[in-house]
């Protein structure tokens, strides 16, 4: 992988951490563990979806990713930590927090790109277009 790649998604495996461990910090009560039971499965999960990540040096942030390899339950659940998180990130972690929302405004990858014109297009067969106007007779 290249450097700067390789650069960019430790950020972004970073930046997720603090949000996990900030949103269950602020939801789920102390405790004498970094994380409760279902942060850490979140945790692990994400960091397992990072690993695996298909667009390895391409990755887009997950967030404008159009291929969404989270199953629904944990696409929902960090979802929520970005919707709480995200916002009382900047305080804390300026940098961080710049530098993830610079690398949400990169381009996406030709292979990106791809995925989701065909996806989209794929939308579009499924969604046929709503009823025709009747002509006025
Ligand atoms: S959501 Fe997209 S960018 Fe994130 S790990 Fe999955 S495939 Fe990669
Ligand atoms: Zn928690």
């Amino acid at each position: 992988m290249r450097p700067a790649a390789a650069r960019r998604i430790a950020r972004e495996r970073r930046t997720l951490g603090i949000m996990i461990g900030r949103y269950c910090a602020g939801n789920h009560g102390p405790r004498a563990e970094p994380l409760c039971g279902d942060c850490e499965a979140l945790w692990t999960y994400a960091q397992t979806r990072l690993d695996r990540c298909v667009f390895a040096d391409e990755k887009p942030t997950c967030a404008i990713c159009p291929v969404h390899c989270y199953e629904a339950t944990m696409r929902e659940r960090v979802r929520n930590v970005m919707r709480w998180a995200g916002p009382r990130m900047l305080l804390p972690h300026p940098i961080l927090t710049l530098l993830h929302l610079r690398d949400e405004k990169r381009p996406l990858s030709a292979k990106a790109q791809a995925i989701r014109a065909r996806r989209q297009q794929a939308a579009n067969l499924i969604s046929p277009p709503g009823p025709e106007t009747p002509s006025a007779r």
